[in-house]
């Protein structure tokens, strides 16, 4: 069986960036539904287990080009007073719907925080190493999840 729309795909994987192996291991996912990078979803597409390959991505098709309006300062006093506000850290705002929006500390200085919006892997491009471990159909329920339940049933 191939990967295709509505097949669930297991891939172990390697994500290089800039050289530097940034992300490693297997996934589970449900192909066609946007769960994973675009570009990376393209290069799976018709593969079946046992298939290795490699990729490159273009920024485009995985985490989108950097944006430098996505780097913005914000009071000390935006955070949780307990929060550890550094250099590194990661935080959730919300958007004007309620939905999560990450973000990263990129510098502290007095008050002011500056932080990015931007995926960490933006304007990246993505060099996976990639193995089709498994593709099955997925279950009726599944699909009408729009997610991977794991071998013990739902969640
Ligand atoms: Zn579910």
């Amino acid at each position: 069986m191939n990967a295709s729309k509505d097949k669930v795909v297991t891939i172990a994987y390697k994500l290089t960036v800039d050289g530097e192996t940034v992300d490693q291991g297997e996934l589970s996912y449900l192909h066609g539904h946007q769960q994973i990078i675009p570009g990376l979803e393209k290069e799976i597409e018709g593969k079946g287990p046992g298939d290795s390959f490699t990729a490159t991505i273009a920024p485009e098709e995985a985490y989108g080009d950097y944006d430098p309006e996505g780097v913005q300062t914000v009071p000390r006093s935006a955070f949780p007073e307990d929060a550890k506000v550094e250099p590194g850290e990661q935080f959730y705002a919300q958007d004007n719907q309620g939905n999560p929006l990450p973000l990263t500390v990129t510098k502290v200085e007095g008050d002011d925080v500056t932080v990015d919006f931007n995926h960490p892997l933006a304007g990246k491009t993505l060099h996976f190493d990639v193995e089709i471990k498994d593709v099955r159909d997925a279950t009726p329920e599944e699909l009408a999840h729009g997610h991977v339940h794991g071998p013990g049933g739902h969640h």
